[in-house]
């Protein structure tokens, strides 16, 4: 089962190609590439890669297609963003190129003015509209765009946009209501919204690469009651957020409502929310403590105005020391631990009971704490990284697959009980209860993890 965790091979990789081609055309400079079977779109070296993959297609009238893309690194960072696009036609080529051509036009110039090469756009009349807005004390600059569908007349859904404030109605109503946090890093970050209404309400609100419930909620409030009458409009906003100023220092309070918002995640098993160490520390903070001599002076700030333990990276910020030289700073999960050199103050992921690593992940402790918290923001999947294939809990998944097979393991696998080789019991770290996930086994499974709820005290 080493491939538990790879998703499936390409339907057509010809078609996937084409899809790539056509959104290569709408940015100056790019090309089409290949990796690990998917194709890529590379817009220039230090630049974001378009992942591009076809997720259904329908090969009778009437042709429809249905994309996945993935946009990554550059500016956007290694989690980047994932958005959806869709086109219809006469033919499958016709179906294919107008889906790839339709998200291009409307969010190829977005992308590039976002990440600040708007002269790479190879679009015809590009519609970006540029603004500035505030979010958690920190200036940005959003460039966005718009791209809408409806069942029954243009004039019906352009009226229904003047109704709800215009062409960036969605992305302002969302920036302003204070659902959205500031990231701590200088990356930007994409946010998708998506509103039908109309005959019916839906909502879709995609912050980085996740869903982001806390602010579909403020679009669903936005949407007038549905009309059985009226036709459906399909008003769908993308936009970049780029940071103009670092992002100012951490506060007891800041922290707390960002933590908040992210536990409306918490449906999501990829999610930092998602999962058993996550559940433990209930997103929440401790009280602030007292200093220790020993830590260094960024460690004592947080400790003593932010909070002593709770919430943060695995199970939670639970400091305590190990030896002369190193601080214990939070279970990983699995048997691996996060901890503090006293040296220099960096921080090592220890994971020699899972796969035999021991990496420093982070200068400092502020810095370590920081890329947690901006890793969940952008949802960015499991923050700790080591082969968790190695991991006990990965290798009884595995067997238990070979033995009874995947379709049976919602039902085999109701107790999991991991233990380090010392005896001790263990919770899962996030990637192995993910992939328990992706099984169909719920988290409750896991009678070794800690229990829910109970870090701060
Ligand atoms: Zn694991």
């Amino acid at each position: 089962m080493n491939d538990a965790d790879q998703p499936p091979p390409a339907p057509d990789s010809d078609s996937e190609r084409r899809l790539a081609e056509v959104i290569a055309g709408h940015f100056v400079g790019a090309r089409v590439t290949e990796a690990d079977g998917a194709r890529i779109v590379e817009l220039g070296e230090g630049l974001p890669v378009i992942e591009c993959r076809i997720d259904t297609q329908q090969d009778h009238p009437p042709y429809g297609v249905f994309v996945f893309l993935s946009i990554r690194g550059g500016a956007l960072g290694e989690a980047g963003a994932l958005v959806t696009a869709s086109g219809y036609g006469p033919s499958p080529e016709h179906a294919l190129t107008l889906a790839g051509c339709n998200w291009a036009c409307a969010f190829g110039p977005v992308l590039l003015t976002g990440i600040g090469r708007p002269e790479l756009i190879n679009t015809e009349d590009p519609d970006v509209e540029l603004f500035e807005t505030t979010l958690d004390g920190r200036r940005h600059l959003f460039a966005v765009g718009h791209l809408d569908r409806w069942s029954d007349s243009a004039q019906a859904a352009g009226a229904e946009r003047q109704r709800l404030g215009g062409t960036s109605a969605l992305t302002r109503a969302v920036l302003t209501s204070g659902t959205i946090p500031s990231t701590r890093s200088d990356r930007v970050i994409a946010l998708g919204c998506f509103l039908a209404c109309g005959r019916a309400t839906s909502t879709e609100v995609k912050l980085g690469t996740a869903d982001w419930p806390a602010a579909a909620e403020v679009l669903k409030r936005l949407a007038p009651p549905p009309d059985e009458s009226a036709g459906l409009h399909m008003l769908r906003e993308w936009a970049v957020l780029a940071p103009l100023e670092p992002a100012p220092e951490l506060t007891r309070e800041g922290l707390q409502r960002t933590l908040d918002l992210l536990r409306a995640c918490g449906a999501d098993p990829d999610s930092e929310a998602g999962w058993c160490g996550a559940r433990h520390h209930g997103m929440r903070l401790a009280e602030p403590g007292p200093a220790n001599a020993a830590l260094p002076a960024d460690m004592n700030r947080f400790l003593t105005r932010i909070a002593a333990r709770g919430a943060g990276p695995g199970y939670g910020l639970d400091p305590r020391p190990i030896d002369g030289r190193w601080w214990h700073l939070a279970d990983a999960g699995c048997g691996a631990e996060w901890a503090l050199d006293l040296a220099d103050g960096a921080v090592w992921l220890d994971s020699r009971a899972c796969d035999d690593g021991f990496a420093r992940v982070a200068p400092d402790f502020t810095a370590w704490y920081e890329a947690w918290l901006d890793n969940a923001i952008h949802g960015g999947g499991p923050f700790a990284r080591w082969d968790h294939r190695a991991d006990a809990a990965y290798q009884g998944l595995a067997r238990a697959v070979h033995e009874n097979g995947a379709d049976a393991l919602p039902r085999t696998m109701t107790r999991v009980r991991i233990h380090s080789s010392e005896g001790e019991p263990l919770g899962p770290c996030h990637a192995c209860e993910r992939t328990y996930a992706r099984f169909g086994v719920a988290p409750e499974a896991f009678t070794t993890a800690p229990s829910p709820g109970t870090a701060p005290s």
